[in-house]
């Protein structure tokens, strides 16, 4: 019951989703296509690919290179979650420190001051993945297959 309030009283401007540029593109979308001859886009797809078998750190660190040069495009969302996965620390539960939500030895060595989380996930808003489809005209077209 905690979640179903927690989502009917969301908004976009809540502090918790998206924020920023992010929340300003998904305001005011693209209109255009987006183009692949983009240096950028196309840099984003290549790495991408090169790394779907890759270690999920050596996937972390070329997206926040990559970030840094290419800001903007679809941003995650980072939450914390429990370690062995009970728990994910949003809505309702975005305070409580119950499971293994900090590493426990940084936390103590800290005396509870350096929380740093055992384990996040990414979750893609479905916003700007639908904006992004949007863009393209084909699959702007193939969207409205039910219209
Ligand atoms: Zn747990």
């Amino acid at each position: 019951m905690l979640f179903i309030h927690a989502l009917r009283e969301a908004h976009l401007d809540d502090g918790v989703g998206l924020k920023g540029e992010a929340l300003e593109r998904l305001r005011n979308p693209p209109s255009y296509p987006a183009t692949v001859d983009d240096p950028g886009i196309n840099f984003a797809l290549s790495m991408f690919l090169a790394l779907k078998h890759s270690s999920e750190a050596a996937y972390e660190d070329i997206r926040t290179a990559a970030h840094r040069c290419f800001p903007g495009g679809v941003d995650s969302l980072v939450d914390h979650m429990c370690i062995n996965t009970c728990v994910t620390f949003v809505g309702p539960y975005a305070d409580r420190e119950a499971c293994l939500r900090y590493d426990q030895i940084k936390l103590r060595k800290s005396r509870g001051k350096v929380k740093v989380p055992q384990a996040v996930f990414h979750t893609i808003p479905i916003g700007p993945q639908m904006q992004a489809l949007w863009r393209d005209p084909d699959s702007a077209h193939q969207m409205q297959y039910r219209k």
